[in-house]
């Protein structure tokens, strides 16, 4: 398209949308509400000349999609956008809880952030515990999640406990709906946790890395071997789940909550016995997500990392294998593909912390460190660890009032709000893929020491673009495994 062309569409007829072209004879257009429509180059033409015929069903899909202003254009506009970001009307609903910074493990990407068992300065106190909890309580959604994150939390069990038994108690005087979260290496798993854990509706999630021997070499265990232990315990809590009659009709057995995959230089090879084991598991599906870097030392990086361009060649073999395993029967899901089909199809945004603009960062989710002091996201706190405390927004005060008046009232949280919403944002505002992408603030502050990073320099989105490119091309080129992905959010 010329410049002269787009100079004269037609803008009285037709809403605000933004365009790429798929290869040589498509366009995609998106809109602000996340619609989105693939026009040959004939009617992208007539489209925006407003010369489609319309009676033809590419008009009446347009119309349909806010594509053409009609008489309730801005109306329409206004409540579909807002009935897609609700999530903003509700404030953090996810809460993370680092119970302890010790761990059996020394794993390869976490070494530089763990404790040493011995170090028992850093678990948490049931005072600290009980004052954070008392905090989560007076946040404003009425959806409360608590999660219990690294460090290894059943080293510090009793604390767990505390926090899971009084958290009942105000869900149940405030009338907050609650549910846990506990991500755990299992190593530490036992009958009688198992037992409180399943008892509580503890949902629970852990770390897989693969196949045996990808996993054991990412994930440092002197005292055993990790892969078993994991292994054993997955299966036992699905049998636990089984017999405590938490079953699934669609899942037979119904799984262990789930499982997280971080992917080094070492898994990229691997990618079928990973995805195999996944599924040998009875998994729901698989989490693709990449490397960051700031869960290991600066000197395991080489060893470690990978490029973006070696990460989108995993993604896309991965995803080659995942939907042929789904041609043969079995519905196992790409994770982080299924959040991004969310977003295109759905008419709400799935509200995934990150995957969202502004971002859930410091307004969805918070982190609450071993010590009392609240950090903006998972991540931030992470970056904490390191000795970068831009993200800190306050220590614990003596009530909750005043501890979450400060985490409101915090400069982080207005920062994060303002850089992490894609709205004028270079380069993101005007992309395609707007109303899909988002920008992740702390990866670009550690990786550039600037938070707001236009997006042709953005290391990341090359990543995210990738995914909605694999998408777009199923969607346009691929009618059979276009249904197995829309399959994968319930189409
Ligand atoms: S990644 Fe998890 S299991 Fe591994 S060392 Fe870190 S906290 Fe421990």
């Amino acid at each position: 398209m010329d410049i002269t062309s787009i100079k004269s569409v037609s803008t009285d007829a037709i809403g605000f949308f933004r365009f790429k072209k798929l290869g040589k004879k498509d366009y995609l257009i998106t809109n602000d509400i996340g619609e989105f429509s693939i026009l040959t180059c004939e009617e992208f033409d007539s489209f925006t000349h407003n010369i489609l015929d319309k009676k033809s069903e590419k008009h009446q899909e347009l119309n349909r999609k806010s594509f053409f202003k009609g008489p309730n254009y801005e109306k329409t506009l206004a409540l579909a956008y807002a009935n897609k970001h609700k999530f903003l009307a509700y404030g953090p609903s996810l809460h993370m809880i680092i119970t302890t910074l010790r761990c059996n493990h020394k794993c390869q990407y976490c070494h530089a952030a763990v404790a040493p068992m011995s170090a028992k300065e850093f678990d948490m106190t049931k005072e600290t515990a009980t004052k954070v909890v008392d905090t989560i309580f007076y946040t404003s959604s009425i959806n409360i999640t608590i999660e219990f994150q690294w460090g290894e939390s059943l080293v510090n069990w009793d604390v767990v406990k505390h926090v899971v038994e009084y958290a009942e108690i105000k869900a149940g005087h405030l009338k907050k709906q609650l549910s846990f979260a506990l991500v755990t290496n299992l190593v530490s798993m036992d009958e009688e946790k198992l037992n409180f854990l399943i008892d509580h509706k503890v949902g629970m999630s852990t770390s897989l890395d693969g196949n045996e021997e990808v996993h054991n070499y990412n994930r440092t265990y002197t005292e055993g071997n990790s892969y078993k232990k994991v292994i054993y315990w997955i299966k036992r809590i699905n049998e636990r789940y089984i017999e405590a009659g938490l079953h699934d009709e669609k899942w037979k057995p119904l799984r262990i909550g789930g499982a997280l995959l971080t992917i080094t230089k070492k898994t990229l090879p691997a990618y079928k016995e990973v995805i195999d084991t996944y599924c040998d598991l009875w998994m729901e599906g698989i989490f693709l997500r990449w490397l960051n870097p700031y869960w290991f030392a600066a000197s395991e990086l080489e060893k470690l990392s990978y490029s973006e361009q070696e990460w989108i060649d995993f993604y896309k073999k991965s995803m080659d294998y995942i939907i042929e395993i789904n041609k043969k029967g079995t519905f196992f899901r790409e994770q982080l593909t299924s959040v991004y089909l969310q977003k295109i199809f759905a008419p709400e945004d799935p509200s995934f912390m990150d995957i969202r603009s502004p971002s859930g960062i410091a307004i969805g989710c918070l982190a609450y460190n071993y010590d009392g002091k609240v950090y903006a996201s998972d991540e931030s706190r992470m970056l904490g660890r390191m000795g970068i405390e831009d993200f800190l927004m306050t220590d614990m005060k003596d009530t909750w009032k005043e501890t979450y008046e400060a985490i409101m009232n915090a400069e982080v949280t207005k920062i994060a709000v303002q850089s992490t919403c894609l709205d004028g944002l270079p380069g993101y505002n005007d992309h395609v893929y707007k109303p899909y992408i988002w920008v992740d603030i702390i990866h670009n502050f550690k990786t550039t020491g600037n938070l707001y990073v236009p997006l042709v320099k953005d290391k990341k989105i090359d990543m995210q673009i990738a995914v909605l490119d694999y998408i777009f091309d199923k969607l346009r080129n691929n009618p059979e495994d276009a249904k197995i992905l829309k399959s994968w959010i319930g189409l």
